[in-house]
């Protein structure tokens, strides 16, 4: 499966700009975070249409898509003007059967991963890198940077990660991908060499309460987690 991952806006394009945020920060944050994920599936070949900081049109992202003869595009962005929560979207003319079943599972994936936050629904909309994919292409609005309670959302890494694991279990779940055997690349790694201990540190937070999720979080998956 090839599966093309866009980071919305870049370069002299910030997207939404509020509270400190740049939209087009927050997205490469969570592609990143997606394209990282999927790596550990076995046949998910990812494409990014950038991974840094640059602009590209919209018809460039579809045409880098299309090119590659890609099975699914998801592009990412951050919501502003008004609101609250996670929407998504696919083209508003005509979509096949699949685009309509990925956005469902993914859309509901991701509403899995960001437990608490508003569903503001699945929808249509004739966005560009919508309507020129020739592949099932869905949008998703990940929150709003314009509303205070999503900003102290979206200023977590934790829960951008958790954005991100919500995208790749909706893929994992649309494509029915499979975890490499070997696939261990989240697991804390721990060198002792000449009783010297290399720790690892996944996170640092100015909240406690965001420190104790993280280590429950790491906990349910097995790795013992301390807050120091
Ligand atoms: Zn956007």
């Amino acid at each position: 499966m090839k599966i093309v991952i866009d980071p919305g806006h870049g370069g002299h394009d910030p997207g939404a700009v509020a509270n400190g945020l740049k939209e087009k920060d927050l997205t490469l944050t969570i592609v990143k975070h997606i394209g990282r994920l999927l790596g550990e599936y076995e046949g998910a070949e990812v494409f990014y249409t950038r991974t840094d900081d640059r602009y590209l049109s919209l018809e460039e992202r579809a045409t880098i898509a299309n090119k590659l003869k890609a099975d699914l595009l998801i592009s990412v962005h951050i919501n502003a003007g008004g609101g609250t929560g996670f929407e998504s979207y696919v083209y508003n003319g005509n979509v096949s059967a699949a685009t309509v079943a990925y956005q469902n599972v993914i859309h509901a994936e991701i509403m899995k991963a960001i437990d608490g936050v508003k569903d503001r629904g699945k929808k249509r909309a004739n966005y560009a890198v919508l309507r020129e994919t020739k592949m099932p292409a869905i949008l998703t609005e990940n929150l709003f940077i314009d509303n205070a309670n999503d900003v102290a959302k979206l200023k977590s890494e934790q829960f951008l990660l958790q954005v991100a694991h919500g995208h790749v279990q909706g893929i994992v779940k649309a494509f029915d991908l499979k975890k490499k055997a070997n696939s261990t690349p989240s697991q804390p790694q721990q060198k002792v060499s000449d009783k010297k201990l290399y720790r690892v540190q996944v996170g640092a937070f100015a909240n406690r309460e965001n420190a104790e999720r993280l280590v429950e979080e790491l906990k349910k998956k097995g790795y013992p987690a301390i807050v120091v």
